[in-house]
């Protein structure tokens, strides 16, 4: 079970699922997502907020999502553990979350596992799920409407 040397458990995980699981609540992940975020928390080098009930925040569905809680395409790679999304602060100061996505898609060499990247305006989306038909090395790029590009 891969742990991540970046982030708590209990900032990956929504409230419940961390009351219910525990620490346990590793194993609901894709061990390449957790080593993603780390490689891109590394990648940047500056603080990187994925969830933050635990700290008094209101975000919790941003890295695991239970069956049932709501949020997004009930078979989207949230759900399977195997997505986050994020943002990243450097000297307190939010980074463009678009600029933030496409600097990951550019350095995708550094990051292999990557499979989706969401640019939109408010957060960076990456998962480690492979489409149908989507290549080896390839990023499924998309957007609020949807399939943008491959990358
Ligand atoms: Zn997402």
């Amino acid at each position: 079970m891969y742990k991540c040397k970046h982030f708590k458990i209990e900032e990956l995980v929504p409230e419940k699922t961390y009351k219910t699981h525990g620490d346990d609540s590793w194993n609901l992940f894709d061990e390449r997502i957790l080593k993603v975020i780390d490689k891109i928390r590394d990648y940047f080098g500056c603080s990187m907020v994925i969830n933050n009930w635990a700290s008094e925040g209101n975000m919790q569905f941003r890295g695991y999502r239970y069956p049932g809680c709501g949020v997004g395409t009930p078979t989207g790679a949230h759900y399977k553990g195997m997505a986050a999304d994020f943002n990243l602060y450097k000297q307190g100061k939010l980074l463009d979350s678009e600029f933030v996505s496409k600097e990951t898609i550019k350095n995708k060499a550094k990051f292999p596992e990557v499979k989706g990247v969401e640019v939109v305006n408010g957060w960076s989306h990456v998962d480690v799920m492979l489409r149908a038909g989507q290549k080896p090395g390839t990023i499924c790029v998309f957007g609020t409407k949807g399939f943008l590009y491959w990358a």
